[in-house]
C-alpha cells in the first residue's frame, strides 16, 4: 500500500516495466480509503508540504499570541548552548522555541487522549521530580522498591503538599528516580498492577515521560513545572514550582469519575 501510494503521490503514473508488481498493487485511484490520515486530501505532490508549512506558521502565530511571553528567553539560551563545548548528551538544551511550543501542545493533547483510560485505572501513582524538593540534602525521603518517597517533613515543600494531596485521594507518590520504564515495570509488578500515572515535570521531560508511559501501556496525565531549575538547565540550580492545585484537581476529577479539569 505505501509503495503504491508513494509512487502515485508524485503525480505520475507508475514507471513501465514493473511487471507483476504493477498488476498486484492497486493504483492511487483504485486504492481503498485510507484507514487513518490521507495527505492526498490536501493536494498533490509538493502542494501537500506547502499546506503543512502553512499549518506550522499559523500554529506558531497563534501560540505566540497565547503563550509567547513564557518562551521569550529560549532563543538566548539556545544561542549559548549551541556555542557550548561538552554537554553533547544533553541534546534537550538545544531545543528551539518552536519545538517548545509544539511539545507544550503535545502534553495538552496527550492528556486529553489518555484521560478516559487514566480515569478507568484503579491504581494512581504520582511521579515527582527531585527539583521540586525544598530541603535539598536535608530532605527526609525514604527509599522503597518503587522509588524514593517523601515523608512530608516540610509543610511548605511542593513535593510534600502533592504527596499529602495524593494520599487524600487514595494515590501514592514517588520521586522519579529509577528511569521511566524501570519504575513503571516495578510499580506494575508490585503493588500497582492497574497503573495510571500523574507526572510532574518540565515541558520536555513531561512530553517524553508521557510517551514512555504510553509505550509501557500506562495511561498518564501531566502537570507542568512552572519553570526549569535543575542542573540540566542552570549552572546555579534552584528549587522549582508547580501548581499543586492542578494535581489536586486531576486527582479529584478521577476520584469523582468526572470530566478532566479544564
Ligand atoms: S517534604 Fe518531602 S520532598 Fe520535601 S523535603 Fe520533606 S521529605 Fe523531602
Amino acid at each position: 500500500m505505501s509503495l503504491s501510494a508513494g509512487a502515485n503521490d508524485a503525480g505520475g503514473a507508475r514507471a513501465p516495466g514493473q511487471g507483476a508488481y504493477d498488476a498486484a498493487v492497486p493504483t492511487d485511484r483504485q486504492s481503498p480509503a485510507a484507514p487513518t490520515y490521507d495527505l492526498r486530501e490536501l493536494g498533490q505532490g509538493l502542494a501537500i508540504y506547502e499546506r503543512l508549512d502553512r499549518l506550522a506558521d499559523r500554529f506558531l502565530e497563534l501560540a505566540d499570541r497565547e503563550v509567547g511571553p513564557a518562551f521569550a528567553r529560549v532563543p538566548a539560551f539556545l544561542a549559548r548552548t549551541r556555542a557550548e563545548a561538552g554537554r553533547a548528551g544533553e541534546y534537550y538544551r538545544r531545543t528551539t522555541r518552536e519545538r517548545y511550543l509544539v511539545e507544550l501542545l503535545a502534553c495538552v493533547v496527550m492528556s486529553r487522549q489518555f484521560w478516559p483510560e487514566f480515569a478507568r485505572r484503579r491504581d494512581t501513582v504520582l511521579i515527582l521530580p527531585d527539583c521540586l524538593c525544598r530541603q535539598g540534602s536535608a530532605c527526609k525521603r525514604k527509599r522503597t522498591r518503587y522509588g524514593t518517597r517523601c515523608t512530608a517533613c516540610d509543610p511548605e515543600c511542593a513535593i510534600g503538599r502533592m504527596t499529602v494531596a495524593a494520599a487524600r485521594h487514595g494515590a501514592a507518590a514517588y520521586f522519579s528516580d529509577l528511569g521511566h520504564e524501570k519504575q513503571f515495570r516495578a510499580l506494575m509488578r508490585g503493588r500497582y498492577p492497574d497503573l495510571a500515572v500523574l507526572g510532574v515535570a518540565c515541558i520536555w521531560m513531561l512530553a517524553s515521560g508521557m510517551r514512555a508511559a504510553e509505550q509501557a501501556g500506562v495511561p498518564s496525565q501531566g502537570v507542568l513545572l512552572n519553570y526549569c531549575g535543575c542542573e540540566h538547565w542552570r549552572d546555579d540550580p534552584v528549587v522549582t514550582d508547580a501548581v499543586v492545585e492542578r494535581v489536586e484537581a486531576i486527582l479529584a476529577a478521577k476520584a469523582a469519575a468526572s470530566a478532566p479539569p479544564a
